[in-house]
């Protein structure tokens, strides 16, 4: 059985432990602001490569690495444009992903064989203390199997992933619920390709006008970026978005109905679900209420179709991946 060791803050004996297998080429699942991490040693190769066999992810989706502070960040990139300072002087640590041109020092495996790195430092105090106990970069994407809900628990973890992880430290529930926004500042202008808790509003004020990469928002025929699988961030259950206020139809069987801001009348038997109109709260409740809803053995999901203006953005953009169907 795999270990799950409780931590209660950045002084627990536990965080040496943990740094200890990570520099041995360990896996240990980690709570960051957004959701669990995998981690690994960034900079050996093989430690990495446990990290996709644990997930069953493709060579082809990259990881990220996360840092301690900016001038770990600089010491991985080929080029630290001034609006990379800017960001990370701003937010850093926080749920902002940089992808820049990266150094030798980045194993290819890291990069899936592309010129560029992607960097965080997160902002959650174990996750910090175990960058900066395990004394190098920390590879680490969500901590479940590849394509399925991300983890916001430490025993969604452990359900997930089993046996594959040598330890992981419980912290309790992360308070984003989302994964990071990633900011690609490798072309001519700064380029969203996954949106996430900081919106494209919050960036502009220092970057100037933002791109969103097309496939970030709408449905993609072509994968234009490295990871961007249409279907991702699955539940078990079949999840159906429908429009506000329309009910559960004519369905049976295990249903359950998540209304956005108000419920309105169910057939009887389905499982109403309220939750508030509020972004931020949504989204940090949202991988949570999926988990749940699969383990209570839900069959499908209908859940109410979320505004259509920007704050909304990052909390869509993983309802359309979730509810996607299965690529043939
Ligand atoms: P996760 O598995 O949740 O940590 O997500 C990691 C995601 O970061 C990947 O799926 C990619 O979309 C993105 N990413 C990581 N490295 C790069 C890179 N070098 N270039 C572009 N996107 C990247
Ligand atoms: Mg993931």
């Amino acid at each position: 059985m795999t270990r799950l060791l409780p931590v209660t803050g950045p002084e627990d004996p536990a965080i040496q432990e943990a740094a200890t297998l990570l520099r041995a080429g360990g896996l240990v699942a980690f709570p960051t602001e957004t959701v669990y991490g995998l981690g690994a040693d960034g900079l050996n190769p093989e430690a990495v490569a446990k990290i996709y066999a644990a997930k069953g992810r493709p060579a082809t989706n990259p990881v990220i690495l996360h840092v301690a502070d900016a001038a770990a960040a600089q010491a991985l990139v080929s080029h630290w444009p001034t609006e990379a300072q800017a960001l990370a002087e701003r937010f850093w640590p926080g749920p902002l992903t940089l992808v820049l041109p990266a150094s030798e020092r980045v194993p290819s495996i890291v990069r899936a064989g592309g010129p560029s790195v992607a960097l965080r430092c997160p902002a959650h105090p174990v996750a910090l203390a175990l960058i900066r106990a395990a004394d190098r970069p920390l590879a680490a994407p969500s901590a479940n199997r590849s394509q399925h809900l991300s983890p916001t628990l430490a025993r969604h973890v452990a359900s997930s992933l089993g046996d594959a992880v040598d330890l992981i430290l419980d912290a309790g529930p992360t308070a984003a619920g989302l994964e990071s926004t990633i900011l690609d500042l490798t072309g001519a202008r700064p380029r969203i390709l996954r949106p996430g808790p900081l919106g494209p509003a919050e960036l502009a004020t220092l970057v100037g006008p933002i791109e969103l990469w097309e496939g970030a928002v709408r449905a993609g025929e072509v994968q234009a970026a490295p990871g961007m699988a249409e279907r991702h961030y699955a539940p078990r259950a079949r999840l159906e978005l429908v429009a506000p206020g329309t009910g559960a139809h004519a369905v049976s069987g295990a249903v359950a109905y998540v209304g956005l801001g108000s419920l309105p009348p169910l057939p009887e038997g389905v499982r109403g679900i309220l939750l508030p109109l509020d972004a931020e709260v949504v989204g940090a409740r949202l991988y949570a209420l999926l988990h749940e809803l699969d383990d209570t053995g839900f069959e499908r999901i209908f859940m109410e179709r979320p505004p259509e203006d920007e704050r909304w953005l990052a909390v869509r953009d993983r309802l359309r991946r979730a509810s996607a169907k299965e690529l043939p």
